[in-house]
């Protein structure tokens, strides 16, 4: 939880740690942002982005993170982060649940990737998909972001494999994609080394594109795209449906559509906002079973 509202990876340590007995030393730092899980942001109460202060001297949160990361010669370093649910494998219309990322570096002056870093990339992504084939599947784009953590530590020369969960369409509330990445350290642990077809397991994967729609509703010629939301205010927890607003420069994909009757397509388009609670109410089967599967 570097980011305060990406709770998956957090779960996951918590399944490692329960499966006790690791076969490999680990440091685990659940959570390095205290102030932004507080308040469920990505920022600090000082309104930080961590994974942006990589290379400065402060806050403590990062200043913490660093001596941690430099404190011993590690094998693999995983970034665990939540991605939202417009992100899709390019070219499918199903959100990314799993999308990983070897960060480039820069050595003596030159940009270059970490070959071990694409090997464990790809493995952990393949090793999802052994669970879980029917979910997507994707990697970013290696862009150098030099204030991010995942090139800070791949300089370092630890192989380091940012890892971004999702949804995927019948898990919203993210717990199995928990359950299976907790599932998917235990097999890194056992196996010690990345799989041999890492490299090209991560370099076949479709890119991740940032067009995906949650939901589409239609009655007759028209149509609208939702997207899922979520919110988290002092203990209280809601979710619910907005009108999506065109992400990226591809056509929007929607994962779901709906045909509904003229009368129910015009009184959920009526509002832009809904919470999962009121469209239960208002709704018939099958909105009323996909507000049902929301987060609470
Ligand atoms: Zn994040």
């Amino acid at each position: 939880m570097m980011h305060g509202n990406e709770p998956t990876g957090f779960e996951a340590l918590l399944h490692l740690i329960r499966c006790g007995q690791p076969q490999c030393d680990w440091t685990l730092v659940p959570l390095v942002n205290p102030s932004g899980v507080d308040a469920f942001t990505r920022f600090t109460s000082e309104g930080i982005d961590l994974n942006r202060r990589a290379r400065d001297h402060g806050p403590l949160e990062s200043d913490l993170l660093k001596s941690v990361l430099a404190s011993q010669s590690f094998k693999l370093a995983l970034n665990l982060h939540d991605q939202r649910s417009l992100f899709c494998p390019n070219g499918q219309a199903i959100p990314s649940s799993l999308s990983v990322l070897a960060p480039r570096c820069i050595n003596q002056g030159h940009e270059s990737y970490s070959e071990p870093a694409q090997a464990w990339a790809g493995t952990i992504s393949s090793l999802m998909q052994e669970l879980e084939p029917n979910w997507g599947y994707a990697r970013f784009d290696d862009a150098y972001y030099p204030t991010a953590f995942g090139e800070w530590t791949q300089e370092l020369g630890v192989p380091t494999v940012t890892v971004e969960t999702g949804v995927a369409l019948e898990d919203y509330s993210r717990e199995r994609v928990s359950l299976r990445l907790g599932e998917v350290l235990r097999k890194i642990d056992a196996a010690r080394n990345p799989k041999l077809e890492g490299i090209t397991n991560y370099r076949k994967l479709p890119l991740n594109a940032s067009w995906g729609v949650d939901l589409e509703l239609r009655s007759g010629n028209q149509s609208s795209h939702w997207h899922v939301w979520e919110e988290v205010q002092s203990q209280s927890h809601s979710s619910g449906i907005a009108k999506a607003i065109p992400q990226g420069s591809g056509a929007p994909v929607p994962y779901q559509t709906f045909n509904l009757l003229k009368g129910e397509f015009d009184e959920i388009q009526a509002k832009d906002s809904w919470t999962s609670l009121e469209l239960y109410a208002v709704s018939s089967t099958c909105l009323r079973s996909f507000a049902e599967a929301l987060p609470k």
